[in-house]
């Protein structure tokens, strides 16, 4: 459905569009706003390219990804890789010292070890989880950014982009965008969402929250955004029960160990990279190191919501509280 709007500036008016296409295990979404209908999805066709091309740069599942076979290099050996390559990895880094080490993308070979433990139902010896631990950590990874080289340090490493790749590529999408003349827009990859300038004549886009169990996007709890990144993590569509316990499929660095913690947090922050990354690693840090670290970073908020005996309790950062002051969770 389109919506005609005028502009403030006199022009052409400008109408709401929207494309969807699935890359990364997800649905893309994006809206725009543009003045033809054959232009929008000339520019939109553009983004999904940019995001098909990044998967194929990023991803965990094809063997033949550039990841995957930096992976496949011998430890040890610096591995020339593009750009985008170097700049996720090197935000990644950048994350995971802000977060203690919360945020790994060295966490490769314990992702591997739970995907296996879901499909078994049991958990991984401790064995497995010690050698998986040996191939782990964030100063295993040695980037050069004057060569843009990385180096695997240790045997049997693995990287894993999932929790920052959506949100890098949303990013990138709304960038391939921009470049076209296109500001106003949104992309969104499933929880992980770039947003850019306002649709004309309202203050900004509406994205919901959604409550811990359900997913759903309503938007009479929304938020009102514009030229930032959001991106909301929990374990509502993916864990496993073993032994009657649920184990997220975010893993804590520290332990190897599938989160059990009933936690979901929504993050604010200048772009959706830096959002996806967060979200990730505030799952991890749990509600006090959390809220800590955001409130002592410039432009970002967080909505944490707990589970605990049946009861959701809210827990918002000094700068949520002060940017939407009159939100209510449902
Ligand atoms: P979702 O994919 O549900 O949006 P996240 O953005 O939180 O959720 O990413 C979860 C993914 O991140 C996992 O599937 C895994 O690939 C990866 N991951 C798990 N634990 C960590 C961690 N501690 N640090 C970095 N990446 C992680
Ligand atoms: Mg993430």
């Amino acid at each position: 459905m389109c919506v005609s709007c005028r502009t403030a500036a006199a022009g052409p008016p400008l109408e709401r569009f929207s494309f969807n296409s699935p890359h990364m295990g997800t649905l893309f979404t994006i809206t725009l706003y543009a003045t033809n209908e054959t232009f929008a999805e000339s520019a939109a066709n553009a983004a999904f390219r940019r995001i098909a091309a990044l998967d194929e740069i990023m991803s965990d599942y094809r063997a033949d990804s550039e990841l995957m076979q930096l992976c496949d290099q011998p430890f040890g050996k610096p591995v020339p890789v593009s750009k985008d390559l170097f700049d996720v990895l090197a935000r990644s880094q950048e994350i995971s010292k802000l977060t203690d080490g919360a945020f790994d993308v060295t966490i490769g070979p314990c992702v591997r070890l739970w995907r296996f433990s879901r499909k078994r139902k049991t958990l991984p010896t401790p064995q497995e989880l010690a050698a998986a631990r040996a191939a782990v950590g964030c100063q295993k990874l040695k980037l050069d950014a004057r060569a843009r080289t990385a180096t695997l340090l240790a045997p049997n490493m693995r990287l894993d982009l999932g929790g920052i790749g959506k949100g890098y590529a949303a990013d990138q999408a709304l960038k391939e965008l921009k470049g076209r003349g296109i500001d106003r827009a949104l992309v969104a990859a499933s929880g992980d969402i770039a947003i850019g300038n306002p649709p004309p004549d309202e203050p900004g886009w509406k994205v919901g929250i959604s409550g811990i169990d359900v997913k759903t996007n309503d938007t009479a709890h929304a938020l009102l955004l514009h030229n930032c990144g959001i991106s909301t993590s929990g374990d509502t569509e993916q864990f496993v029960e073993i032994n009657g316990i649920r184990y997220s499929h975010i893993v804590d660095p520290a332990t190897c160990l599938g989160l059990t913690n009933r936690i979901q947090d929504t993050i604010v922050a200048p772009n959706a990279t830096t959002t996806d990354g967060l979200d990730t690693a505030l799952s991890v840090m749990d509600v006090q190191r959390g809220l800590k670290l955001v409130d002592s970073m410039p432009g970002t908020a967080t909505l944490f919501l707990k589970k605990d005996k049946g009861q959701t309790y809210t827990f918002p950062s000094r700068q949520f509280k002060k940017r939407f002051p009159n939100f209510s969770p449902n």
